[in-house]
């Protein structure tokens, strides 16, 4: 497979996201838009996939904009949900990497009809700041298996960067693979809080002030956690520590 880089930082991208168990079973991809050539690389299905969480870069192939294979091993095949990556790259030329997964609490919050609001900031400000910002959420319970669903889910989406799927999962967008990955983890922190706060029969509402300071951007000078490109990969070799996804197939 070309770009090696990609293909490992998608398998990468996978295992962490199966070994924080923020999926249901084996299920979900990630993909990654290198170029313009209406083509992306992907998590692979078929009689060979394997679950997030053990994947390597041969189960990563290339699928073009048609949903078919053009370029991986042989028992592996695209995702029925191609057409869910296809259409967002296609309709969102920024975007460079695509989650989708099938997180419980998310599909819980998401079947229960309560407006996602933030909660706390201090705790984790990043997660926070996507429930700020409003977290869309898409009727339709069935996969997006074909063009016009794809189409359908791309237009629904339009400008956001995350979006739950009433009775199905969510998709998160990104314009890296990390990028992308971590918006994801801190949307289901985020979705788990406030699923847990459902679950006592409460839930709190922050002040205006606390609200604004999600969006305020501050000087830290030479003190605090980095934000922007630094702030991405310190987060990301948290996660691919924290895993121990690095060390998954060594050969
Ligand atoms: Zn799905």
């Amino acid at each position: 497979m070309s770009n090696d880089q990609s293909v490992e930082k998608v398998a990468e991208a996978c295992r962490i996201l199966g070994r924080l168990d923020l999926t249901h079973a084996a299920l979900g991809h990630v993909s990654y838009r290198a170029g313009d050539d209406d083509s992306m690389i992907i998590k692979s299905k078929g009689p060979h996939e394997v679950g997030l969480r053990y994947t390597d870069p041969s189960d990563v192939i290339r699928v073009n904009f048609e949903a078919e294979k053009i370029e991986g091993g042989d028992g592996l095949q695209a995702p029925g949900e191609s057409f869910l990556h296809l259409h967002l790259y296609k309709t969102r030329p920024e975007v460079r990497s695509i989650v989708h997964i099938h997180p419980e609490d998310c599909l819980i919050m998401g079947l229960s009809k309560r407006k996602l609001r933030p909660q706390y900031v201090g705790y984790d400000p990043s997660s926070a700041k996507i429930l700020a910002a409003g977290v869309p959420i898409y009727k339709s319970a069935v996969t997006i298996h074909d063009h016009e669903k794809g189409i359908d889910f791309a237009r629904f989406v339009s400008s956001a960067n995350v979006a739950i799927m009433r009775g199905h999962g969510i998709t998160v967008l990104g314009n890296s693979i990390e990028d992308a990955t971590v918006r994801a983890i801190n949307l289901c922190r985020a979705v788990h809080i406030a699923y847990r706060m459902a679950l006592i029969g409460r839930t709190t509402r922050l002040s205006k002030s606390e609200l604004r300071s999600l969006t305020a951007t501050r000087e830290r000078g030479n003190r605090g956690s980095v934000e922007g490109a630094e702030g991405l990969a310190s987060k990301w070799g948290y996660y691919a520590e924290l895993t121990g996804s690095e060390k998954v197939h060594p050969g």
